[in-house]
């Protein structure tokens, strides 16, 4: 079976939004459960390798599920993925083209629409995630056809919470502060063609 990989530097990204999250014993505790290398000791290059394994980042989903149970792993996860997208504009908000003064002016509409597209281009170029767009009735569907966070996993509800996270504070900081409706609403590991992330476009507040 063929392997798919998240860069280094990606991984270093998750593991950092866990701690700030759960605490430096909290990850441990996590890793550990996922039978992982001890990545508390050391946490991964900021490298753009592709080193960092999909199933690595599924057994990371699982382990959070089984400490804090199905909902409180589902919230937790979307606490990490709203953290992931501080730390992975450090490292790729530059790469990304959305930190420039001339985005900043951009009406809301077309920032979320370029934002979009080139947040799915930075994960089709630099892993192996596979990303597509589409649009119908004022949403916008995030649509990942090769997902690392459900990867070979069967679940009767989506489990890919992070992604649902990731979006909504990439959106939170697009608009300036706020809140979207950000939900899975298909899931790979459900059997469903692939994992889907609605996005209502307009905010809640
Ligand atoms: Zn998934």
């Amino acid at each position: 079976m063929t392997e798919y990989f998240y860069p280094e530097r990606m991984g270093r990204i998750i593991l950092m939004a866990m701690e700030e999250v759960l605490g430096r014993e909290g990850v441990r505790t996590i890793v550990n459960l996922a039978s992982l290398p001890p990545y508390t000791e050391e946490y991964p290059a900021a490298s753009s390798e592709k080193n960092f394994p999909f199933k690595t980042v599924t057994r990371l989903q699982e382990s959070l599920e089984q400490v804090y149970g199905p909902q409180g792993g589902h919230g937790t996860a979307l606490r990490i993925g709203r953290a992931c997208f501080q730390y992975g504009l450090r490292e790729y908000g530059s790469l990304l083209g959305i930190t420039g003064t001339a985005f900043r002016l951009l009406p809301l509409s077309t920032k979320i629409h370029t934002g979009a597209r080139s947040f799915a281009e930075l994960f089709n170029t630099q892993t192996d995630q596979r990303v597509r767009l589409e649009e119908k009735d004022g949403k916008l569907y995030w649509i990942i056809e090769r997902c690392p966070l459900c990867w070979e996993r069967q679940a009767a509800d989506p489990v890919c919470h992070l992604a649902a996270g990731l979006l909504q504070e990439a959106l939170y900081w697009l608009s300036g502060g706020k809140i979207f409706n950000v939900e899975e609403i298909a899931c790979l590991a459900r059997g469903d063609p692939a994992c889907t992330i609605l996005i209502d476009q307009t905010p809640l507040s």
